[in-house]
């Protein structure tokens, strides 16, 4: 074929579109497109203030949300060339894949989910989808971004079926048991081998773990291991770089070869034959997906439930919690356009709607915004 992708890609002629139709674009593909209007969006650059496990003001040397999404772009695009996916599609779905999230990382999340219980939850790959469909404001024609199906689909990774039936065509996978594309599937894993090493090489940096208890984790220890045979006398430092590179490495290449095969055997000729089938075919084999399972069990235990990272995520819940509770108390302590819109939801949906409003602007904050925005309630402490 002429694109040189495989005939089980997702291309613009394959696509299902985007909801409000456009004229093609002159000089890119309709998912050059779509990564380019994730780029210029505001909650992308906003994901520079956001963290996942270390709190933004501790330290510039540790990733935020922005370096942690270029690196899942990075891998997912080289996973998609070395299979002849849509490279473009894969990378728009790695920019925009935690558009969604919360300032504090998952603490912040956890904290926004228990405020939203009674009113549908808070789930950030659904915020995610939000962000790109109604909350940015950038063309005058469309709310949001008006991104192609595939994209959406492949910021959708996970969804209870209760939102998928909200969800119309975009739900309909969820309840039929069918798989995203090829390209959403990598994004997914690109998402997994991305934030497991950056732990690792943050994690030994902060000093919460050391090297002698990773090298109990057997994906580290291997490539610990070699290292050590190849680079004598190399300080710990360098170490720990050349063996984060190495695990990337080592699951990058298995997760091409793994996942090649299982498609070379499978034959699929059309992107259906993807969708309808029973299991995603993007993975690890056995052995690197328990090598995976061990390292992230050791980071659960001994980074994210490290008294330090616990301290600083009771603080996060405890800063989200009392947002929310002021916020919904009296709207006009938001921004006027987001006590607007919190006014115009709650009489429309009464409680519920005015809930997701003020969710949705909480949601938009950096990390620093929400610790100023405590401090501007007297609640700074
Ligand atoms: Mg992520």
């Amino acid at each position: 074929m002429s694109s040189g992708l495989a005939p089980y890609a997702v291309t613009p002629e394959n696509s299902r579109g985007r909801v409000h139709s456009e004229p093609p674009p002159k000089h890119r593909s309709e998912f050059q497109r779509d990564r380019d209007r994730v780029i210029h969006s505001g909650a992308f650059r906003r994901l520079e203030y956001k963290t996942q496990v270390f709190v933004n003001h501790e330290g510039d040397l540790y990733r935020t949300r922005l370096t942690h999404s270029l690196e899942v772009a990075q891998i997912a695009r080289t996973v998609a060339r070395a299979m002849g996916l849509n490279e473009d599609l894969t990378e728009a779905i790695s920019l925009a894949h935690d558009l969604g999230h919360t300032p504090f990382g998952h603490a912040g999340q956890d904290a926004l989910n228990h405020c939203m219980r009674d009113f549908g939850g808070f789930e950030h790959n659904l915020q995610s989808l939000r962000v790109v469909d109604e909350l940015e404001h950038r063309y005058a024609a469309f709310p949001g971004l008006n991104l192609t199906f595939e994209t959406r689909e492949g910021i959708l990774k996970h969804c209870s079926l209760a939102n998928a039936r909200k969800l119309a065509e975009l739900g309909q996978r969820f309840i039929d048991r069918q798989q995203p594309s090829l390209e959403a599937q990598l994004a997914n894993l690109a998402d997994e081998i991305a934030y497991n090493n950056h732990d690792v090489d943050d994690g030994l940096r902060s000093g919460l773990i050391e090297l002698s208890e990773l090298a109990q984790v057997p994906l580290f220890a291997d490539q610990l291991a070699i290292v050590r045979r190849n680079h004598v006398g190399i300080d710990a430092r360098m170490q720990t770089h050349e063996v984060v590179r190495g695990m990337i490495g080592a699951l990058v290449n298995d997760l091409i070869s793994t996942s090649q095969a299982r498609v070379t055997q499978l034959e699929p000729h059309s992107i259906d034959d993807i969708r309808s089938h029973r299991s995603p075919l993007i993975g690890f084999s056995e052995p690197l997906a328990e090598a995976q399972r061990a390292l992230k069990q050791f980071l659960r235990e001994q980074l994210y439930r490290h008294p330090k990272v616990k301290r600083m995520t009771e603080r996060a819940e405890e800063i989200v919690t009392t947002l929310f509770a002021r916020f919904s108390a009296d709207f006009d302590r938001m921004p006027a356009e987001h006590a607007e819109r919190a006014r115009a939801a709650h009489d429309e949906h009464g409680e519920a709607g005015s809930a997701r409003a003020v969710a949705d602007y909480i949601a938009g904050m950096t990390d620093r915004f929400a610790l100023q925005a405590i401090e501007a309630l007297g609640e700074g402490s």
